[in-house]
């Protein structure tokens, strides 16, 4: 039996009736589930999703509010052989439907403000079961479940069946559906319960969303892989995160929530005193946001890089990383080393593996590895070499030490007049500047160089910045090649949930430029 479920439910402890979640509801009643309400919960969701009679591995399609019993219905279509796929709640109908196309799902479950446009969708597109799940615990998913019994023995799985299929966030392109085995999910779910140093009375501070890689399996998987209380936040705040944080021990969050949280007067010493860990990744968190948490709380943020196909690749350590001489230091601007287990290379084009030092592209394999996209052999086979490796469209480079830092997506990467120029570089030397807060290097086309780089950046509030005055300041500081053509002073980058800077919005803006 090979049910990631079962391994979740291995790792309850003795006590159910101990406090699994504390909540909040949307009346702003506080709510509390045991370990017990946990397993007899996902249970009774379970055998309703059994009595479907569905064929084992159906996927289950879930577009709703953030809340306790989302995460139970996730536990639920494991535990019931299914398929969960999450999609962000940004999403409208013409995603909606484009999703539930693609997934083709046997279970459809919305919030039930939405069930009249997505039951029209989905009947549409021969779904049988839509039911609804409200953050106030109303809709038919749970009435329907509570007339089932409380006890469901796991269906049986094996390591390569599949578990869920997430939607890459289509910071890129178009969202592709990743497969992810229940394999892949336990394995990556065992390294990083040891590399970072779960440990008893550890308390999680659950802030994101969970519809991603982040929020659903690093966080969900690394509470429950070690009986570790959630503090469950139904959206990210930042003065209520603050008020959390005493009783917590463990947060984890994109860049952008610690941007946020370091603009709250109330984040001190005293605020992070119970603290053991801050965790950051999904996008860059810039080195000043790095050393500014720092300063104000003592803790250092520890850094880590994965992806939707991928889940977690790399880490910076913990506690003293025993493969790489006993370092322990946890390094901004890097992304730390390959997890256990995890094989790691920087290519070239030609998928070559390059030495220390060089940039070229992230090349990853190991039992974290997703099988490929769901029903899209072509572009699967694109991006696995033929000796198995697969092509994560990352650059970064590798130093003596063994830290892995990332320069940017190889589709963000700018070649003006033939020469590599590496946007995360860019971006960091503007980001130095006074008065800047953020910037983002994209390529856009030009009838000489074919390609240059055009800097968007934002102002630090009360900055004046020139746009013209800051590449006359770089070409002082960079080889001629790399300095952007063009720099756009603005108010804000465009993002999307993840906090993730859209580039290809950027680049759509800014394309006609120098046409
Ligand atoms: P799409 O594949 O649809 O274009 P996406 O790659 O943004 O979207 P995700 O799988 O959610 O979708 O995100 C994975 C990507 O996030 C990685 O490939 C990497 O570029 C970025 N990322 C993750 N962690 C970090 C980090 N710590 N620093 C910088 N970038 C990161
Ligand atoms: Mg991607």
């Amino acid at each position: 039996q090979e049910n990631l479920f079962s391994a979740l439910r291995a790792a309850f402890p003795a006590d159910l009736d101990a406090c699994a979640v504390e909540a909040t509801a949307p009346d702003g009643c506080p709510l509390r589930y045991t370990w017990r309400d946990l397993e007899q919960t996902s249970a009774r969701i379970a055998n309703l999703l059994a009595a479907l009679n569905l064929p084992p591995g159906s996927r289950v399609v879930v577009q709703v509010e953030k809340s306790v019993e989302a995460m139970l219905l996730y536990l639920a279509t494991l535990r019931a052989g299914h398929v969960f796929v999450p999609l962000n709640t940004a999403y409208q109908s013409a995603e909606i439907a484009d999703f539930i196309g693609d997934a083709d799902p046997a279970v459809v479950v919305c919030s039930p403000g939405n069930f009249g446009w997505v039951s029209t969708i989905a009947f549409i597109r021969g779904v049988r079961h839509v039911f609804t799940l409200g953050a106030d615990h109303k809709g038919s998913l749970l009435e329907r479940a509570a007339h089932h019994g409380d006890a469901h023995p796991p269906a049986v799985r094996r390591a390569h069946d599949l578990a869920a299929i997430l939607y890459t966030s289509g910071t890129t392109g178009r969202s592709k559906g990743a497969m992810l085995t229940h394999g892949n999910l336990l394995s990556n779910a065992q390294v990083l319960r040891d590399y970072w140093d779960w440990q008893a009375g550890d308390v999680l501070l659950h802030a994101l969303p969970t519809f991603h890689v982040h929020g659903l399996f690093v966080a969900i998987h690394g509470a429950l892989m070690n009986a570790s209380k959630m503090i469950w936040l139904a959206s990210f705040e930042p003065r209520a995160v603050l008020a959390a944080m005493p009783r917590a021990t463990v947060f984890m969050g994109v860049p952008t929530l610690y941007v946020r949280l370091l603009a709250e007067p109330g984040l001190d010493r005293q605020a992070v005193r119970n603290m053991r860990l801050f965790i950051s990744g999904s996008a860059p968190l810039l080195l000043e946001t790095f050393n500014a948490w720092q300063q104000r709380t003592g803790h250092t943020i520890l850094e880590r890089y994965g992806m939707s196909e991928t889940l977690m690749l790399s880490s910076n350590p913990c506690g003293a990383d025993a493969r790489h001489a006993g370092q322990s230091e946890r390094r901004g601007a890097t992304v730390g080393f390959p997890l256990p287990g995890v094989g790691l290379r920087v290519a070239d084009a030609a998928d070559k593996p390059l030495p220390v030092g060089a940039t070229g592209g992230i090349q990853v394999r190991g039992p974290n590895v997703f099988p490929g996209y769901w029903r899209m052999p072509e572009k699967t086979a694109e991006e696995f070499t033929p000796d198995g490796w697969f092509r994560t469209g990352d650059l970064g480079q590798i130093d003596a030490r063994g830290y892995l830092s990332l320069v940017g997506r190889s589709r963000d990467l700018i070649i003006s007049g033939g020469l590599n120029v590496y946007p995360a570089e860019i971006e960091g030397h503007i980001n130095g500047l006074p008065g800047v807060a953020e910037s983002a290097l994209v390529g856009v086309a030009h009838p000489d160089f074919g390609e240059v780089g055009v800097a968007v950046v934002v102002p630090r509030p009360g900055a004046q910045l020139d746009g013209e005055a800051i590449c006359a300041t770089l070409k002082a500081q960079l080889a001629n090649f790399k300095i952007p053509k063009r720099c756009f002073v603005v108010a804000e980058l465009p993002r999307n949930a993840m906090g993730k800077v859209q580039k290809s919005l950027l680049r759509a803006q800014y394309q006609d430029l120098f046409a």
